[in-house]
């Protein structure tokens, strides 16, 4: 088994991604890493999701000299989104070391930037027009660059990107290592790269069909906002003899324990970093039932042997389908019932028809539990919990004076609504929060309408459209309202239960393979 202990890369590098909770190098990142720290040209082709960005990261900020004060590596990516989300992730890894990273991208201030690079950066990760923009002004000197890495590759070609990048790279020094990822190969990307590349390396992932045990297999969507509520009210419902969360890190498992342990379920968190007792101790809890669930990453579990084990929940979805075989096989166990359980996220759907995909699988949809099922739950399990305690009779010594006294001066009906209140007035909620407010939107009653930046310049009718959002949102067609195309925006209406949904599925999304921005729409503009 590859570690990250097993790359000849400095010891404070291996700290920082322990902080960052990485456990074992990805499939991508076992193969392509060394190749990369060997010098070599690299094209790495791996579905989104698969650890890309350390793949480069980590010999990036290995090979970056500090005491040079030059820019010394350069990404591009498609998106000012992905820059900020990659120049963040490369300077976790640079945590313990002096490499400077700095994102660039247009709608920013461009003096802004202009400062930052005179303060001196060793890595910069930017969008290829406003790239442009700095070579042209002779803000940003890129004759110390000694690696090039071309961050979804498809997608910069895809946004017609192709011109900036040739021009950016005949400024480049010829003497540079050049890295490519790519989710597809495309006969443009061969092109580039037999032009650009010095005998590249190819590196693929690819999935081997694996076939799932045949346990109850469920999803619920969540929106990334809510999701540990969304987790909460799942637990709630569940009738759980033990179960077994998976989180992608170990940062996570910390977190999602402390969380659920202080609402007060019986939780404890299980990864590599307990000592061999912390561990026993866990397990002996976790089997002897004194604690519900065990939180866990896949590092963690494995090598786990438990039968009883009713539930498995994807808290984060797996990264591979292989990874969600081993999850789910955890119940289910000696022929009892198990059932697997997977939150998505909207922009995680994609990822779950992956998974249905390569294991031949449905996974059924799920509701979540409403407001009004939770809270009805709630009170009739106190109202037996109260019975069985008036049966039993045998209360608290103390409490004698105190009911004494409310008893002699409150009617009894408005007593007991006032102790009712009072046990469980933090629990019962009265709103649906999806925690977002779309304001007034001009839309029918009950419905949210969005305005699109795309229209019929990318070939979408009111079908299409539909369509694909209830496949990307994952809500049913029925939820889609009226929808007006025009030639470059579009004007659509879902309900407000799925409009949360749309949108975190749009943000940041594609329609029908291109790029879009989505907004709340403006009521004014309601025709
Ligand atoms: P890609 O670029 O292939 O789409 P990313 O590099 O954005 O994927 O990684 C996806 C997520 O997985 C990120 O949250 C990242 O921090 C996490 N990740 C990457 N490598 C590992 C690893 N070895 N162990 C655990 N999580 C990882
Ligand atoms: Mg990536």
């Amino acid at each position: 088994m590859t570690v990250f202990q097993d790359f000849s890369i400095d010891p404070a590098i291996l700290r920082a991604i322990s902080d960052m909770g990485f456990e074992e190098p990805s499939p991508i990142q076992k193969e392509a890493i060394p190749k990369i720290l060997e010098g070599l040209d690299v094209i790495g082709q791996a579905q989104t999701g698969t650890g890309k960005t350390a793949a480069f990261g980590i010999p990036i900020v290995e090979k970056v000299s500090p005491e040079l004060g030059a820019v010394q590596a350069l990404v591009l990516t498609p998106t000012r989104e992905l820059a900020i989300q990659v120049s963040g992730e490369i300077r976790k890894i640079a945590k313990y070391k002096r490499v400077r990273t700095l994102p660039i991208y247009g709608g920013q201030s461009i003096g802004h930037q202009i400062r930052a690079l005179k303060m001196g950066v060793h890595v910069v990760i930017g969008t290829p027009g406003r790239l442009i923009d700095h070579i042209e002004r002779g803000t940003l000197t890129l004759d110390r660059v000694r690696i090039l890495v071309l961050d979804e590759a498809d997608e910069m070609l895809d946004m017609g990107f192709i011109d900036d990048i040739e021009r950016i790279l005949r400024v480049l020094p010829g003497e540079r290592q050049t890295l490519l990822f790519s989710a597809t190969m495309p006969e443009e990307i061969r092109r580039l790269a037999n032009r650009y590349m010095k005998r590249p390396v190819m590196i693929k992932v690819t999935r081997e069909e694996v076939t799932a045990p045949s346990i109850e297999q469920v999803y619920y969507k969540v929106l990334e906002k809510n999701k540990l509520d969304a987790l909460c009210r799942i637990l709630d419902a569940e009738e759980t003899e033990l179960g077994i969360i998976f989180c992608r890190t170990k940062r996570g498992v910390d977190e999602l324990s402390e969380q659920l342990q202080a609402r007060g379920y019986l939780v404890d968190a299980l990864h590599g970093d307990l000592s061999q007792a912390q561990r026993d101790k866990v397990m002996g809890d976790f089997r002897s039932g004194r604690i519900e669930y065990l939180i866990a990453t896949d590092v963690a579990a494995r090598g786990l042997d438990v039968t009883n084990v009713t539930h498995v929940i994807n808290y984060d979805i797996p990264q591979d389908p292989e990874s969600y075989v081993h999850r789910i096989g955890r119940t289910g166990r000696a022929g009892k019932h198990g059932i697997a359980i997977t939150l998505v996220t909207p922009r995680e759907m994609k990822q779950l028809r992956v998974i249905e995909q390569l294991t031949r699988t449905r996974i059924q949809p799920r509701e979540l539990p409403t407001v009004e099922e939770a809270n009805e739950r709630r009170l009739a399990q106190f109202v037996a919990e109260v019975k069985a305690m008036v049966e039993q009779g045998d209360w608290h010594p103390l409490v004698e004076e105190a009911a004494e006294s409310l008893i002699s001066s409150v009617d009894p009906r408005t007593l007991v609504r006032a102790l009712v209140h009072y046990a469980l007035k933090d629990e019962l909620t009265l709103e649906p929060d999806s925690g977002y407010d779309f304001g007034e939107t001009g839309a029918a009653a009950g419905m949210v309408r969005f305005f699109l930046n795309v229209g019929k310049n990318i070939n979408i009718t009111p079908k299409k459209l539909a369509d694909e959002l209830s496949q990307i949102a994952g809500v049913s067609v029925g939820e889609i309202g009226r929808i007006d195309i025009f030639d470059r925006f579009t004007f659509v209406e879902v309900s407000e239960s799925a409009a949360p949904f749309v949108y975190e599925a749009l943000k940041q999304g594609k329609l029908l393979g291109t790029r879009v921005f989505v907004e709340p729409a403006k009521p004014r503009s309601r025709r």
